[in-house]
C-alpha cells in the first residue's frame, strides 16, 4: 500500500549528493538559504563494509554489474557523495576549450578548490616505486609523464595506504569525497534525505515549482522549491528530464570510454600503489594514459569479459602492471526510459583506443613486462557524461529553458573532457552557488533551517 504523501517547501532543492549537488547545497546552506538536498543511495560510509568489494556491490548500481547495450560495462556508484565514493582521487583542470568554445568559465572557482583542498601531486616517496618506474620508461621513450594532482591528502591519515582498494571506497581516511561537502552542507543547515528518489518534476507554465518522487519503496514526497538543481549524474539526470517532457535530454552521451591495458613484470605489480598517481595526456590524438589497476577481486571479475583464459592470469596479480586509457570519445548513443544506456563507438574512438593501446603497450614493455603478457582488457565507462549538454539544453549559466531549473553534473559537459572530471564539477558548483545567490534567490539568508517534511 503506498505511504502518505510528504510536503515540503524550500528555498532551493537540489538532486543528487555527488560532486555536482554537494557542492551547490553546500554553497547555499552556508549563505543561509533553506536547502533539501535528495540523495536516492543512503550514507555507507560508518558501514563495517564500506570500502571493501563487498561494500562496491552493495553501493554500485546493479551491483557493478551495469552494461550498455554493447557491453560496456559502467561503474555508477548510488550513495552520498556519488561517484567519489569509488574514484582514484585524480584532478585535472578543466580544459581551456571549455571557456574558449562555450564561454563557461571556471578558473577562479577551481583554483579556490585547489588551495581550499590543499590537492597536489603525491610526494615522490608515495608515487608507488613501480609507478615511478613506469612513468621513467615512458619519459625515456619521449612521452612526457608527470604526478596528477590528487584529491589523496597523506597527511590527513596516521597510515597512508592507497592502492588499488581506494575504487572501493576509502577507508584510510586520506581521499577527499564529496560526502565532506554533504557533511558541511547539512552542519549549515541543509537538509538532507537519503532513499529519496526523484522521478518527476512540478512545472507551472514555464516556470519550475518542485520535484516528486518516492522515499524507499513505496512513501511518496514532493518538494516545492523557487529553484531545482538537477545533479544525478550523467545517467540520472536526463532520466529525470524525460519523465518531465524534455525530449531531447540523454539523447548521445560520452563516457572518456576507458580500458586498461596489462602486463607482467619481473619488478612486481602496482596493486598496493596509489591509483593513477602518474599520467600523460595526449590532446592531439585524444586520450589520457594513467598507472591503474582493478583491486584483487574485480580483476579476474572484470576479464571474463575479455575472454575465457583471462581471469587466469590473476594469478600473476601481484606482478602485474596497469596503464589505463581514456579516450575523449565522440557523442553517441544515449540514456534511454529506465536507465538504459549505449554508447557505441564510432570509428574515430576506435582509432584513438588502438593509438593508445600501442603506446601503453610500448611503455609497459620497456618498464620491464613481458611483451608476451601484455593484453588489452574490457572497455568500460566510469565518466557518464554530457547528456544535457551547455550549448544544446543549458545556458551558460547551467539554465534549462524552464525558469529556476538548472542542471550542475556531469551531464552538463558539452563533450567529453577527457580528463578526472570533479574538479571541473566542483568549479561549476561554486559558479553555479553564487550564480543563484546574486541573480535569482538574493544574496540575503532566508532565515531559519530548511522546513521540515510535513506529513
Ligand atoms: C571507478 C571510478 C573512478 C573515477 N575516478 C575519477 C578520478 O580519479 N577523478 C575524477 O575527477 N573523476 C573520477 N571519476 C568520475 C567522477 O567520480 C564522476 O564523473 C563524478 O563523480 C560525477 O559527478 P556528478 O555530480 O555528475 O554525479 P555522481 O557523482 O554520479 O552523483 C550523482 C548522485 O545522484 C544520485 N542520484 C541519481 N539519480 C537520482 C535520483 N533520481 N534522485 C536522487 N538522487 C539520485 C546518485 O545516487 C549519486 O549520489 C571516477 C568514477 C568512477 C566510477
Amino acid at each position: 500500500m503506498e505511504k502518505a504523501l510528504t510536503r515540503a517547501e524550500v528555498d532551493v532543492v537540489v538532486v543528487g549528493s555527488g560532486p555536482g549537488g554537494a557542492t551547490v547545497a553546500r554553497h547555499l546552506a552556508q549563505a543561509g538559504k533553506r536547502v533539501i538536498l535528495l540523495e536516492r543511495g543512503t550514507d555507507h560510509r560508518e558501514r563495517p563494509y564500506y570500502g571493501t568489494h563487498l561494500g562496491a556491490l552493495i553501493y554500485a548500481d546493479r551491483g557493478g554489474l551495469l552494461f550498455t547495450e554493447e557491453g560496456l560495462n559502467i561503474v555508477r556508484p548510488l550513495m552520498t557523495g556519488g561517484a567519489t565514493n569509488m574514484f582514484t582521487g585524480s584532478a585535472a583542470r578543466p580544459p581551456q576549450w571549455l571557456k574558449q568554445k562555450y564561454g563557461v568559465d571556471v578558473d577562479v572557482e577551481v583554483e579556490e578548490t585547489i588551495k581550499e583542498l590543499a590537492l597536489d601531486r603525491l610526494p615522490d616517496d608515495a608515487l608507488g616505486e613501480r609507478s615511478t618506474r613506469i612513468m621513467e620508461a615512458a619519459n625515456s621513450l619521449g612521452y612526457d609523464w608527470q604526478p596528477l594532482m590528487k584529491f589523496m591528502r597523506p597527511s590527513h591519515t596516521a597510515r597512508f595506504d592507497c592502492g588499488a582498494k581506494c575504487m572501493l571506497g576509502c577507508r584510510c581516511g586520506a581521499k577527499w569525497t564529496a560526502n565532506e561537502y554533504v557533511d558541511d552542507a547539512v552542519a549549515a543547515g541543509c537538509e538532507l534525505m537519503t532513499r529519496a528518489r526523484v522521478d518527476d518534476l512540478i512545472i507551472e507554465g514555464r516556470r519550475v515549482g518542485g520535484v516528486r518522487g518516492k522515499m524507499g519503496r513505496s512513501a511518496r514526497f514532493e518538494i516545492r522549491a523557487g529553484v531545482v538543481v538537477l545533479a544525478a549524474g550523467g545517467i540520472g539526470t536526463p532520466i529525470i528530464l524525460q519523465n518531465a517532457g524534455f525530449f531531447e535530454a540523454g539523447h548521445g552521451m560520452a563516457m572518456d570510454t576507458t580500458t586498461i591495458v596489462y602486463g607482467t613484470s619481473k619488478y612486481g605489480g602496482i596493486s598496493s600503489e596509489p591509483p593513477m598517481s602518474v599520467a600523460y595526456t595526449d590532446d592531439d590524438n585524444g586520450y589520457m594514459l594513467s598507472t591503474l589497476i582493478d583491486p584483487w577481486l574485480l580483476y579476474p571479475m572484470i576479464n571474463v569479459l575479455k575472454g575465457i583464459k583471462y581471469p587466469f592470469t590473476w594469478f600473476n596479480y601481484g606482478k602485474t602492471m596497469g596503464m589505463m586509457i581514456k579516450i575523449k570519445d565522440e557523442l553517441s548513443g544515449g540514456v534511454s526510459l529506465e536507465g538504459r544506456v549505449s554508447k557505441p563507438l564510432t570509428p574515430r574512438d576506435r582509432y584513438r583506443l588502438n593509438h593508445a593501446s600501442i603506446v601503453a603497450r610500448k611503455i609497459l614493455v620497456r618498464a620491464g613486462c613481458d611483451p608476451d603478457s601484455v593484453f588489452v582488457g574490457p572497455l568500460r565507462g566510469t565518466h557518464p557524461c554530457a547528456t544535457v549538454r551547455i550549448g544544446e539544453m543549458l545556458d551558460q549559466n547551467l539554465r534549462t529553458e524552464v525558469e529556476n531549473l538548472y542542471v550542475c553534473d556531469a551531464s552538463c559537459f558539452p563533450e567529453s573532457l577527457d580528463r578526472p572530471t570533479v574538479l571541473a564539477i566542483i568549479g561549476l558548483g561554486k559558479r553555479l552557488g553564487e550564480h543563484l545567490l546574486q541573480d535569482v534567490l538574493g544574496g540575503a539568508a532566508s532565515g531559519g533551517p530548511a522546513m521540515p517534511p510535513v506529513d
